[in-house]
């Protein structure tokens, strides 16, 4: 059977259909009925965030966020990694700003700190770094460079679900944190994304901009668009909230066993963890250095494919050398970004991936099968 880089989790059948029931009584499919509101609480509680919006995605939940911070002026300019999935960047233009890409630490292919203040000029509006594959970026070294230009800063935390930096949800930084609850993600609502901010003044913005602008009954007060996260979706984010720890304990043990295999192998890197923070196992990234381990990103990923094994070269091309992007901005400024999108494979790691089955992509990886 086919491996893939992820399997999406599932509750058990009969779980999920306990949870809709009572949508089959009500009738009341969406337009955030009562399943909506649970999960939104059961959501709070569990990332520890003051306030959270739920949204039909993380993307229009991450678009929906810059435009609710009316960041709006001409020439705006939002620095970001070029490192990361296309939604990002696309959120940033698709509200009229220009991103202006920063480079990554070759560490943990997060934004480099020390990158950003020669970037910042007078049209700088804000940050959006990406806490990618739920490295927690430096959150310490962004907030004070955003504090003192008087920068928003939103984070992508589509991979950090559940994490917390310092004891604290991760949630809790920046003036926004977007989650993803897509299927393929660390904890899913088949669909889904939320927004978690600090100021309570997002909370109507956000409600409206998902809800056609719609205040009350008889008062729109503003232009929204329709993102709203419908009750079965909020069933099933329900029934894999109450087993997402248990999932991340079984990411972890496949995670421990491609540490053992492959930790020293000569010419492979690993991704270095922020020490202050949690990990989550959303992801398992690996760097070769082709004059070194003597195979490329490219022979490696082809060989797993023979024994369909289906890896991904997440993320490339970096976002400013996408057909949509590469004429418009110059990837030789962001040299770090380019040369790990040349070289990274994403493992496989879900759930149900058997240790029998790790140790077959590493001995292939290892050249001992
Ligand atoms: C998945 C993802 C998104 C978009 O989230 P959706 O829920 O799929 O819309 C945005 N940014 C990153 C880094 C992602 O991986």
């Amino acid at each position: 059977m086919a491996i893939n880089v992820t399997r999406s989790s599932l509750p058990a059948f009969e779980e999920y259909i306990e949870e809709i029931r009572p949508i089959f009584e009500s009738h009341m499919l969406t337009n955030m009925g009562p399943v909506y509101k649970k999960f939104q609480r059961m959501l709070i509680e569990y990332l520890d965030v003051p306030f959270l919006s739920l949204f039909v995605n993380g993307h229009m939940a991450l678009e929906l966020a810059i435009q609710a911070m009316n960041l709006k002026k001409d020439h705006g300019e939002v620095i970001t990694t070029p490192f990361t999935f296309v939604s990002t960047t696309h959120a940033i233009v698709r509200n009229g700003l220009n991103p202006v890409f920063c480079d990554i630490k070759p560490e943990d292919y997060t934004i480099d700190p020390a990158k950003i203040e020669p970037l910042i000029n007078d049209n700088t509006v804000a940050i959006l770094p990406v806490h990618v594959y739920g490295n927690v970026c430096d959150i310490e070294a962004i907030e004070q460079i955003a504090k003192k230009h008087n920068l928003k800063v939103i984070y992508d935390g589509a991979h950090a679900f559940a994490e917390k930096y310092k004891g604290k949800g991760i949630g809790n930084y920046g003036d926004a944190t977007m989650f993803s609850f897509h299927a393929t993600k660390v904890f899913n609502s088949i669909e889904g994304g939320a927004i978690a901010f600090r100021d309570e003044k997002l909370r109507k913005p956000l409600h409206e901009l998902k809800n056609f602008g719609i205040h009350s009954a008889e008062i729109v007060d503003s232009i929204g668009g329709n993102a709203k996260l419908d009750e079965f979706r909020a069933a099933m984010g329900i029934c894999n909230l109450r087993r997402v720890d248990e999932c991340m304990m079984k990411r972890k043990e496949v995670y421990d066993r491609y540490n053992e295999r492959l930790r020293g192998v000569p010419g492979i890197r690993f991704c270095e963890n922020n020490a202050d923070a949690t990990y989550n196992y959303a992801y398992y990234p690996l760097v070769f250095e082709p004059k070194v381990f003597g195979r490329t990103r490219d022979d490696i990923y082809t060989e797993l494919l023979a024994h369909d094994v289906h890896t991904r070269k997440y993320f490339y091309p970096a976002i400013n050398e996408l057909a949509v992007y590469r004429n418009v901005y110059n990837s030789t400024n962001t040299p770090i970004a380019h040369d790990i999108s040349l070289n990274i494979l994403t493992l496989p790691i879900y759930e149900e991936l058997s240790l029998a089955d790790v140790d077959m992509i590493c001995d292939v990886i290892t050249g001992k099968a």
